[in-house]
């Protein structure tokens, strides 16, 4: 029988304690586990190397990534994931692709970081697929891309730039963060590795800080640099946040289906009122009908307005929400709202004007006429 994704995270793989039979598991909190009479470890033998409490929150990514069974590492933090794939896939000389739309603080490190190792790190346009090509070069050695990207939500055809990478011999690295595997799974699109910030959705309550990462194969020699470099490194994800996770990922299709359906209808809404909206479930915007292709059950609760004016502006609409929680991050219950400009400063792709929104579980009316009331 093939479980649909939603039963496989409900269940959590179907969990059940073997010794106790309790259908919620333990949080193993051992950091060193006993050998037998004969010095043979029968599992793990450090935490650093294993727990099995965060290698049941990867087993549980991994199904729902479409990812083989052992294809998901959990990290510390989003970026001890995504930083370790830049460092398994590139050596000085080499050459990566990043966004030039996208999480700004990883754009950031990976151009300090190529700079100091000898790395050529390029912000490219990747919703032009043509512009990808241009890029490539027989150095690149890696393309990431994030789908749909902060703050201006660029959707970015995952199998086109995925048939680009795989001819120039680049692997293909996807920030899902903001798409979960609700919406979008990179592998099934021909991404080799997906990367989720699992601090966002996956968690859910802006209660945990971690990463994941899911591999389409694991017998690729950088699947195995990845492994060795977070055993050796021990960016690993602590057994409480594990818990928070595999507890956050059951509710998961729930809460992200929830939140799109709300997001869509605010961002129609405010469309309607003459707002500038950005919003990939939108006819209007520009790369619609790709989103439209590899988007399944909705486009996701991330989206951005701009209101005009400067800045000043957009803070002073911000300071009279009650409903909107000024602050960074996203994907949790409870709804952000966030001025990218003043947070991302000079070279950021953000409007001075524009509002980045994740839209939480509130009712979809206070959102709205908290809005309307600040933005006035
Ligand atoms: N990717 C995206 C799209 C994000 O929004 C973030 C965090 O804001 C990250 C990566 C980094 O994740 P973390 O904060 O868990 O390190």
């Amino acid at each position: 029988m093939t479980l649909r994704p939603e039963t496989l995270a409900a269940q959590a793989l179907h969990a059940i304690d073997a010794e106790t039979g309790a259908i919620v598991p333990p949080i193993q909190m051992a950091t060193t586990f006993a050998r037998d009479g004969a010095y043979r470890l029968a599992g793990p033998g450090y935490a650093r190397d294993e727990n099995p409490t965060f290698v049941h929150a990867e087993r549980v990514l991994a199904a729902l990534e479409g990812g083989p069974p052992n294809g998901a590492l959990s990290f510390a933090s989003g970026m001890a994931a995504a930083t370790a794939v830049f460092r398994a896939a590139c050596a000085p000389g080499d050459h990566a692709i990043v966004p030039r739309v996208g999480y700004f603080a990883l754009r950031a490190w990976a151009q300090k970081w190529g700079a100091r190792w000898g790395v050529a790190v390029e912000a490219v346009d990747t919703t032009d697929v043509a512009a990808v090509r241009a890029a490539l070069r027989p150095a690149t050695r890696l393309v990431w891309i994030e789908t749909p990207a902060n703050p201006l939500w660029d959707v970015t055809d995952l199998a086109a730039v995925a048939e680009l990478a795989r001819g120039a011999g680049a692997t293909l690295a996807v920030d899902s963060t903001c798409a979960t595997p609700v919406h979008t799974r990179p592998i099934a699109h021909g991404a080799d590795v997906v990367m989720h910030s699992a601090t966002k959705y996956l968690g859910g309550h802006s209660d945990l800080l971690g990463g994941m990462l899911v591999a389409a194969r694991t017998d690729t020699e950088l699947w195995a640099r990845i492994a060795e470099a977070r055993h050796d490194e021990g960016a690993v994800l602590g057994p409480l946040e594990s818990f928070l996770l595999l507890r956050g990922m059951r509710t998961l299709f729930a809460r992200v289906e929830r939140q799109s359906r709300t997001a869509q209808s605010l961002a129609a809404r405010l469309a309607e009122r003459g707002v500038r909206v950005r919003y990939p479930g939108l006819a209007s915007h520009p790369q619609h009908a790709v989103a439209a292709r590899q988007m399944e059950r909705g486009f996701g609760g991330m989206l951005s307005i701009e209101i005009g004016g400067d800045a000043a502006r957009a803070l002073a609409a911000i300071g009279r929400m009650r409903v909107w929680v000024p602050a960074t991050s996203l994907g949790g219950v409870e709804s952000l709202v966030e001025h990218r400009f003043t947070v991302e400063g000079p070279g950021t792709p953000a409007p001075p004007d524009l509002l980045r929104l994740s839209v939480g579980l509130e009712h979809e009316d206070d959102l709205f006429e908290d809005l309307v009331q600040a933005i006035a």
